[in-house]
C-alpha cells in the first residue's frame, strides 16, 4: 500500500512544502485538503474520493476550493467526511459567495456519533467528541476520536481491507497522558504533527501543536510500527531538524517525508 504526501507543513506553504495532504490512491483516500490538495488530481484512480478532515483551519480546507480543477474530466466523486460544526463553518465561511462563486461538487458526511442526553427529556445530541466508526465503499474501516486543539480536531485510526493500520493525528499537542493514546498504539503507520522543535512549549501549548521530544516519547510508548512527522513549521528555525530527529529517534522508525515523498506499506 502506497502513502503519498502531497502536502506536508502547516500554516501556510514555503518553497519546499504544502500544507497538509496525505493520500492513499487506491483507496481513494486523503487525509485534509491543505494547498497541496491540488497534486490530488494527478493521483486520482477510483470512482470515489473519500476526503477525511480533521478540523476546518484553512491550512487544512483551502484546498477544497480546487476541487473542480481536481474532479474536472474525472469520473469521480467526492464525499468530505469531517464534525458536523466543520461541515457548517466550510458552507458559511469558505464557501460564502463573497469569497467563493459555487459551492465544490463534495458530498457531506457528519462525523457524529449520538451522545448521550444531558438531563431527561432532553433529545441526544450529535455531536463528534465521544468518537465514533465508519466503513467506507473501499472496505477501510476509519474510527475517529477527538483531540485537543483550539475550535476542535479529530484524529483517524484506519484499519485498511488489508488489515494494516494507519493514524493519522494533527493538529494537536502530544503529551504522555495524551487521550488518543490507545488509538496509536502499535498501528502499522503513524502519521503525526511535530510543529516545534523542543524549547517552543509554551507555543506549542497556545496554538494546540506538538514539540518534537514529547511526540517521541510517545512513538516510544505506543510503538507504531513506523512515524512520519508531518505538518512541520514553515519557518525552518521553528521546525525540527532533521539530524536532531534522527539523534533523539534513535532505535525508532521515524521519518519526515518530504512533499512527493511515498512510503511502502
Ligand atoms: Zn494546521
Ligand atoms: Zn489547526
Amino acid at each position: 500500500m502506497q502513502i503519498h504526501f502531497l502536502g506536508t507543513t502547516g500554516y501556510h506553504p514555503n518553497a519546499q512544502r504544502h500544507t497538509m495532504c496525505v493520500m492513499i490512491p487506491t483507496l481513494g483516500i486523503v487525509f485534509d485538503a491543505g494547498t497541496g490538495f491540488f497534486r490530488v488530481r494527478d493521483h486520482l484512480q477510483t470512482p470515489e474520493l473519500n476526503i477525511l478532515l480533521s478540523h476546518a483551519h484553512l491550512d487544512h480546507v483551502i484546498g477544497l476550493s480546487f476541487l473542480f480543477d481536481v474532479l474536472y474530466q474525472k469520473n469521480t466523486t467526492a464525499h468530505l467526511y469531517a464534525a458536523a460544526d466543520k461541515l457548517t463553518g466550510l458552507a458559511e465561511h469558505l464557501f460564502h459567495p463573497t469569497l467563493f462563486p459555487l459551492r465544490p461538487p463534495y458530498q457531506e458526511h457528519a462525523l457524529s456519533s449520538l451522545a448521550p442526553a444531558n438531563r431527561a427529556g432532553d433529545s441526544p445530541e450529535l455531536t463528534p467528541a465521544a468518537g465514533g466508526e465508519l466503513t467506507l465503499a473501499c472496505g477501510t474501516q476509519v474510527r475517529w476520536f477527538p483531540l485537543e486543539h483550539p475550535g476542535g480536531a479529530v484524529g483517524f485510526r484506519l484499519r485498511l481491507p488489508d488489515g494494516q493500520t494507519i493514524a493519522y493525528v494533527t493538529d494537536t499537542t502530544a503529551s504522555s497522558t495524551a487521550s488518543y493514546r490507545a488509538e496509536i498504539q502499535d498501528v502499522d503507520l503513524l502519521i503525526h504533527e511535530c510543529y516545534f522543535d523542543d524549547g517552543a512549549e509554551d507555543h506549542a501549548r497556545l496554538t494546540g501543536h506538538s514539540c518534537l521530544s514529547p511526540v517521541l516519547e510517545l512513538v516510544r510508548d505506543c510503538r507504531p510500527k513506523r512515524t512520519a512527522l508531518v505538518h512541520l513549521n514553515p519557518l525552518s528555525e521553528w521546525a525540527p531538524q532533521p539530524d536532531k530527529v534522527q539523534r533523539l529517534a534513535a532505535g525508532l522508525s521515524v521519518c519526515i517525508p518530504a512533499d512527493g515523498e511515498i512510503l511502502t506499506l
